[in-house]
Parts: structure tokens; C-alpha cells; sequence
């Protein structure tokens, strides 16, 4: 490929400096796991975001296993999702017992439909959990609305919407619980696996820490059956300088956005914002009728491209014995088959832009 599809060696570049100070410092500390960097992370994590308590930890999945944990999902619960996600939204449901119960997207914003969630509750219904996909806010307003209503908990999976808000609040902080992803390729990344979950109780977040830390109430005292899911404090540090140039990123990924969206607009379907609301931009994705023979031509002239998500959840495999009917879900049929992410990120050349659009016109031409 002539240039990356996330440009992230030079957003190193750019902080390097700070980025190298700051590992040194965890190194020669030798204070690998726990420890300040990462209490100083999340207290700006939580300031950033605007939820009451920030707790950091391995991984997005890991984020998204505690949060279900702590709203209480256990085997035989059933949790509401959207199919059109990530396959780790509903592996953890799955991974604690629970069963994923899809539910169909809005054509415009790839999110959950709210209006089609009332009619999957059942007895066994436990949670919801929307995505924010490509890092646009679910219409978490009617989402929670239901669940009170119903006393269900919402957990917004919001891996690819750090930094987007709705409504004036950030993304995280748009219901009882959120999980993010500090992925190295998500909006905010660090130097390997890193994530976050966020609640608005402290006891919430105390149960968090003792479950992510071998459940763990008091050293060699372990209350609960939880799991290794520390963030190490070597990615805290990396994520710290990150987060200070964070804001700075996201108006570039806005101008960007908007400059592919007004040199493709008409030519193919553009993202489109619902109202009120900022995206993260975690991915800049198009639909078109070809999509493979768009992929392969963009491709052959050294432009990378990538599909978010090929396969709807309830088509893989591992959930073969749930036996659903695909053609419950024609939104998710048909964007799934349509969708194609093109390069982005802060760091996207202004020419690698104007060539990425010069070929996605030619390709559709
Ligand atoms: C990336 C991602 C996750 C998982 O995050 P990891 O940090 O890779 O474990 C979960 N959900 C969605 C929607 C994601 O995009």
C-alpha cells in the first residue's frame, strides 16, 4: 500500500518526544502494574468524559465483561444488541452466560433501532447494549427511556466513540455504564491492548477494580471470582501525552470528514450525523452497490480500504445453533454487504485524500 489505512507512525512522530519522557519515567520506576499513572489517567479520563468514576483496564473486552458483570448479567439473562458491531459486544454477553438478543440498525447511523427494542424484551431481559458504530452515539435518550421503564441497565459499548458527544455530554458518560477501547487503531489508542469502563456509583467502580484484579477486596482476600484485567502503566503513560493532544485530533477528524463528505457526496452514500451529535470518526465508511470490485480497485492502485463488519453477528458460526432468521434483519443484510471504510485518521494526508477520492470516483464511474 502506497500509505497506511490509520496513519499511527506519524502521530508518534509528532509526540515522540513526550511519548518516550513518558515511558522512560515507567520504566525506570519499575512500577509496572498499578500505581500512579494509573490513577492520574483515570481521574482525566473521567474529567474528559464528564462520568463520575473512570476505571482503566486490559482491554475493551475486558470493559465490556466488567460492565456486564456489574449490571449484574449472569447465565440465562438475555442482553439486547445490535448485529452489526464488533464480534466482542456479544462475546462477553456470551461469555458470561447471557444470550445476545439482535436487534436491527437504523439505515443512517449503523446503530440499534430504538423503536424495534421494545418488542425483544422478555422476563429474561437483563440490559441493553448499543453500540456507537464508526463512533456516532446510539439514540441513547430513547434507549435509556426504555430501560427505565422496563428496569433494564443500558451499557453503551462505546470503543470507537471516545471523544464524540450527544446532546453536549461525551460519549462514556451517556448512560448508567460504558466500555471503551484504547485499541492502538480506535480514536484514542495506546502502544497495545488498553480499555475503560465508566458508572456513575462509587461502588460500582470499586467492584470493578476488585473484579479486574483477581477479585481481589483486600491483598490475598478475594471476594469475588474476577479475572487478570489490568491496564499495565506503561500504556497509561503513552494514553496520558495522547489524551492531551486528543481534542486537537478530533477537530482534524471532523475537517477531514467533512472535506471527503463533500467531494463524494452524491457519488456514493456518505455517513450521515443524526441531530445533536458529534462522531469520533473511529471510521470514515461509505456504502456502494460493488463493494468487493471497489475494494479491489482501490487496492490495485495501493489504497487501502477495510470493511466494518462483513459478517452480521448472528451469521457467525460460533452462534450457528441460535438458528436466526437472517431475514429479520434486512437493514444489517443490506449495509453489511454495502459498507467499505476508507483511510482515515488526524494524521491523513491532504493528497492521500484527494487520491483515495479520485479513485473511489473512478471506481464507481
Ligand atoms: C474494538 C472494539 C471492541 C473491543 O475492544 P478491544 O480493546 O479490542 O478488546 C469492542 N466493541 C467494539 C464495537 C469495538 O470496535
Amino acid at each position: 500500500m502506497k500509505f497506511p489505512f490509520i496513519d499511527l507512525k506519524t502521530q508518534y512522530q509528532t509526540y515522540k518526544d513526550e511519548i518516550d519522557a513518558a515511558m522512560a519515567q515507567v520504566v525506570e520506576s519499575c512500577q509496572f502494574i498499578m500505581g500512579p499513572e494509573l490513577t492520574a489517567l483515570e481521574k482525566e479520563l473521567s474529567d474528559y468524559t464528564g462520568a463520575a468514576h473512570a476505571v482503566v483496564c486490559a482491554s475493551g473486552t475486558a470493559a465490556l465483561e466488567l460492565c456486564l458483570k456489574i449490571a449484574g448479567v449472569q447465565p440465562g439473562d438475555e442482553v439486547i444488541t445490535t448485529p452489526f458491531s464488533f464480534f466482542a459486544t456479544a462475546e462477553m454477553v456470551s461469555a458470561c452466560g447471557a444470550t445476545p438478543v439482535f436487534v436491527d440498525i437504523e439505515p443512517d447511523s449503523y446503530n440499534i433501532d430504538p423503536s424495534l427494542i421494545e418488542q425483544a424484551i422478555t422476563p429474561k431481559t437483563k440490559a441493553i447494549l448499543p453500540v456507537a458504530l464508526y463512533g456516532q452515539p446510539a439514540e441513547m435518550e430513547a434507549i435509556n427511556a426504555i430501560a427505565q421503564k422496563h428496569g433494564l441497565v443500558v451499557i453503551e459499548d462505546a470503543a470507537q466513540s471516545f471523544g464524540s458527544e450527544l446532546g453536549g455530554k461525551k460519549s462514556c458518560n451517556l448512560s448508567e455504564l460504558a466500555a471503551t477501547s484504547f485499541f492502538p487503531a480506535k480514536p484514542l489508542g495506546c502502544f497495545g491492548d488498553g480499555g475503560a469502563l465508566f458508572c456513575r456509583d462509587e461502588s460500582q467502580a470499586t467492584l470493578a477494580r476488585q473484579l479486574l484484579n483477581h477479585g481481589q477486596d483486600k491483598r490475598y482476600s478475594h471476594a469475588h471470582i474476577g479475572m487478570n484485567g489490568r491496564m499495565d502503566a506503561i500504556q497509561a503513560a503513552v494514553l496520558r501525552v495522547k489524551l492531551r493532544y486528543f481534542d486537537q485530533e478530533m477537530e482534524k477528524r471532523k475537517i477531514l470528514a467533512k472535506e471527503y463528505d463533500s467531494r463524494l457526496e452524491g457519488i456514493v452514500t456518505i455517513p450521515k450525523l443524526r441531530p445533536n451529535r458529534t462522531s469520533a470518526y473511529a471510521q470514515y465508511t461509505i456504502q456502494v452497490d460493488q463493494r468487493d470490485e471497489l475494494c479491489k480497485s482501490l487496492n490495485d492502485k495501493g489504497i487501502p480500504t477495510a470493511v466494518h463488519y462483513p459478517i452480521p453477528l448472528y451469521r457467525q458460526n460460533v452462534y450457528r445453533s441460535m438458528q436466526i432468521d437472517p431475514s429479520r434483519f434486512p437493514v444489517t443484510e443490506s449495509v453489511s454487504a454495502r459498507v467499505v471504510s476508507l483511510p482515515f485518521s488526524p494524521f491523513l494526508k491532504q493528497e492521500d485524500l484527494e487520491a483515495t477520492v479520485e479513485a473511489v470516483k473512478e471506481a464507481v464511474s
